[in-house]
């Protein structure tokens, strides 16, 4: 059992419950091993039920870079040109050229603490930074995927991790440049590093192992083709269409955009996530939508970094399946991730309840449900509270002012819209309480060795 973590009561009894077909009352979900044994809806409270006023499904984050929390904040200065994306990542390439494996550990506890605080209770952690501060692989190539795994196990939340694939600095294999030494693999030594991180990942309880192309203009088409051994059934991530840039780039190069260079030298799936998507034609959006790939959608980033907007009317109108990621976690917070998710579209289409499809749909709850069964789909497990599930569960305080009477789906509206991470009371990941109070348990020695890196790298 993790430390800090509570004996596992056999049952839990919710008065308001998150259940896969809506808002259901008096609520027992028993746990067994992790998972939950068995769900009964208008049940009556027994004496060795551990009580609590309601409960939703732990969020699934599909996207994450968990290092990158260390420098949240750190780069929202004008530079000297138009800044964008470009400059941002040329300050995240400094500050990466200085982690050790024990500092990428200390700070993704952090992050990884700080997520499941948040409401996130599995991450997809899509890991580039595989190689020492000088490129050189370490003597066990999967030593940054351990170091990740090891910090994922320290906070106790579930992982899936996505170890990433990096060889060229852009479109038509151009040489990686030197701030990108540390990411770049062949892909025999991909191969290695796969079975490595697998190998790793054995000692976490449910830890899925990805297969990830960065991005079109990091792999070389064969690559793209000759990974298809390793796919095995694996979640397969990929940024894609994230900036103009990248668009106009892949046009120079191909002729394609990128969505549609991938759906037609590629394709794609269900096993597919497509991290950002946020550039696409409407043709591009509807083939996305019909493959059952899923939209990785990271709100706060994307509003962070200037990307743009993804097209999201299109795409649920056409049957797509999205998650959401908190991606450079510079705020990592699900219900404020789910709300940008939504203001965004209200600002530039001039209307609100953009995200609920149907006439009198809830918001909040279309939000919240869309994005754990797209995001748990996007990390290779099943989420929800049901039967045979993981036991990844998030209490609200209903005694939250922004909270008071609520129920049904005025539970999941307030939460996303009006109280947020404040109202989030108790958290258990694979049937352990880790938060109570909105407060980890590890909280407090998580914090202090990330301190004690942050000196290190930036004091
Ligand atoms: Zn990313």
């Amino acid at each position: 059992m993790l430390e800090g973590s509570e004996a596992l009561p056999r049952s839990l009894f919710f008065e308001h419950c998150l259940l896969p077909d809506g808002w259901a009352r008096d609520v027992r979900v028993t746990l067994e091993g992790g998972r939950i044994a068995a769900v009964e809806v208008g049940a009556q409270p027994c004496a060795e039920d551990a009580r609590h006023a309601c409960a939703l499904p732990g969020m699934p984050n599909l996207h994450s870079h968990a290092f990158q929390r260390a420098m949240a904040g750190l780069a929202e200065r004008r530079g000297p040109s138009n800044d964008s994306f470009w400059t941002w990542r040329e300050i995240m390439y400094r500050f990466v050229d200085r982690m050790t494996p024990d500092d990428v550990r200390a700070i993704a506890a952090l992050a990884y603490v700080e997520m499941l605080e948040g409401g996130f209770t599995r991450v997809g952690e899509f890991h580039y930074l595989h190689h020492d501060r000088d490129g050189q692989r370490f003597g066990d190539i999967a030593e940054m995927s351990a170091a990740v795994l090891a910090a994922s196990g320290e906070a106790g939340i579930g992982m899936t991790l996505l170890p990433v694939l990096y060889s060229y600095a852009g479109f038509g294999a151009q040489p990686p440049q030197p701030g990108q030494r540390r990411f770049v693999n062949d892909l025999k030594h991909y191969a290695r590093l796969l079975e490595g991180a697998e190998q790793h990942a054995r000692s976490l309880p449910d830890a899925v192992v990805g297969v990830t192309p960065h991005s079109l203009r990091a792999v070389a088409p064969e690559q793209l083709r000759d990974i298809a051994p390793l796919l095995q059934g694996r979640p397969v991530h990929i940024h894609i269409a994230e900036q103009v840039k990248e668009v106009d780039d892949c046009l120079a190069w191909s002729g394609q955009r990128p969505v549609e260079w991938l759906a037609d030298r590629v394709g794609m799936n269900a096993a597919w996530c497509l991290v950002h998507a946020t550039h696409m034609t409407d043709a591009e959006t509807r083939t996305v939508a019909a493959s059952g790939a899923v939209a990785g959608l990271c709100p706060i980033t994307e509003a962070n970094l200037g990307d743009g907007l993804f097209p999201v009317e299109t795409f649920l109108d056409a049957g797509g399946v999205y998650g959401i990621g908190s991606d450079s976690n510079v705020l990592i917070d699900c219900a404020e991730e789910l709300r940008l998710l939504e203001y965004g579209q209200r600002l530039t289409r001039r209307a609100r309840n953009v995200m609920a499809r149907g006439a009198g749909e809830s918001t909040g709850t279309a939000l919240y449900a869309g994005a754990v069964a797209g995001g748990a789909a996007a990390l290779g497990v099943a989420g929800g509270i049901a039967a045979g599930r993981p036991a990844d569960i998030v209490s609200l305080n209903l005694d939250h002012p922004a909270m008071l009477h609520r129920q049904g789906d005025a539970i999941t509206d307030s939460f996303v819209f009006a109280a947020g991470r404040s109202a989030i009371d108790c958290v258990w990941r694979h049937g352990d309480k880790l938060v109570s109070e909105g407060r980890h348990h590890a909280r407090d020695r998580v914090v202090r060795d990330y301190a004690k890196v942050l000196e290190k790298l930036i004091a």
